[in-house]
C-alpha cells in the first residue's frame, strides 16, 4: 500500500463516519447515551488531520499510530476498543500484507478487542460484525460480500439482548434496537472495501 492509498483510505473513512455521525447519535441515543456519533467523529477526524503523517509511516506503524490517536480522542467505551482494534492489527500485520497476514492479524485484533471489552459475540456490540467479517475474509470473500456481511451483521444487533457496554443496563428494553458500535464496524468496513476495491 504506498502512502497515498492509506491517505485516501483515511479520508474516506473519516468522510464516511462524519456523513452517518448524526445516524449513530440516534442509534445510542435508544439504547445508549447518545454520544456515539460525536465519538466516532471526533475520533476519526483527529486521525484525518494527521493523515499525510500517518500515510508516511509503514503500515503497522500508521496503524499502530490510528490505535493511539483513536484511544486518545473517540473516549466512551468504544474509544479503547476501536484504538486496541488499530493497535492490536498494527503489531500482527506485515509491512506489505497478503490474505493470510492480513486474516490471521485480523483475528488476533478481534481477540485484543475481546479480552479488553471482557466480551464475546453474541452479546450485542462492534463484536457481532467484527467476527463475520473475520469468517468470510478467512473462506475467500471478496470485498463486496464482505461489506455486505457487516451490513447484515450489524441488521442482526437489532434483535439481540445488549449484554455489554451501557445498553446492557437497559436488560430486554435493548431488544429491537440496532447496537451503534456494529453499526460504525459496518460502515468503516464497507468505506475500507470500496475504496481498496475501487484500487484494485
Ligand atoms: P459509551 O457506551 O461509553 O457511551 P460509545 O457510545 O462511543 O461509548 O460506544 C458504544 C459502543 O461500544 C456499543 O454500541 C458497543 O458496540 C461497543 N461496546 C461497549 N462496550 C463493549 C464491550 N465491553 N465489548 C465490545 N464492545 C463494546
Ligand atoms: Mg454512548
Amino acid at each position: 500500500m504506498t502512502a497515498l492509498d492509506l491517505s485516501r483510505l483515511i479520508t474516506a473513512v473519516a468522510d464516511t463516519i462524519a456523513a452517518h455521525a448524526e445516524e449513530l447519535t440516534v442509534l445510542d441515543q435508544a439504547i445508549g447515551d447518545g454520544d456515539h456519533g460525536l465519538n466516532m467523529k471526533r475520533g476519526f477526524e483527529a486521525v484525518r488531520a494527521e493523515a499525510e503523517a500517518f500515510s508516511a509511516k509503514p503500515l503497522p506503524d500508521a496503524l499502530k499510530a490510528i490505535g493511539t490517536k483513536l484511544v486518545m480522542t473517540v473516549g466512551g467505551a468504544s474509544g479503547p476498543l476501536f484504538g486496541t482494534l488499530f493497535l492490536a492489527l498494527g503489531k500482527e500485520i506485515s509491512a506489505d500484507p497478503d490474505r493470510a497476514n492480513l486474516t490471521s492479524a485480523f483475528g488476533k485484533a478481534i481477540e485484543a478487542v475481546a479480552a479488553r471489552g471482557k466480551s464475546h459475540v453474541g452479546q450485542k456490540t462492534m463484536l457481532d460484525v467484527l467476527q463475520p467479517v473475520h469468517d468470510a475474509l478467512a473462506k475467500g470473500s471478496s470485498l463486496a460480500e464482505m461489506a455486505d456481511i457487516a451490513d447484515a451483521a450489524a441488521e442482526a444487533t437489532v434483535p439481540m439482548k445488549a449484554l455489554r457496554g451501557r445498553a446492557s443496563f437497559l436488560g430486554d428494553r435493548s431488544i429491537g434496537h440496532m447496537d451503534a458500535g456494529a453499526r460504525s464496524t459496518a460502515l468503516l468496513v464497507r468505506m475500507l472495501a470500496q475504496t481498496i476495491g475501487d484500487k484494485a
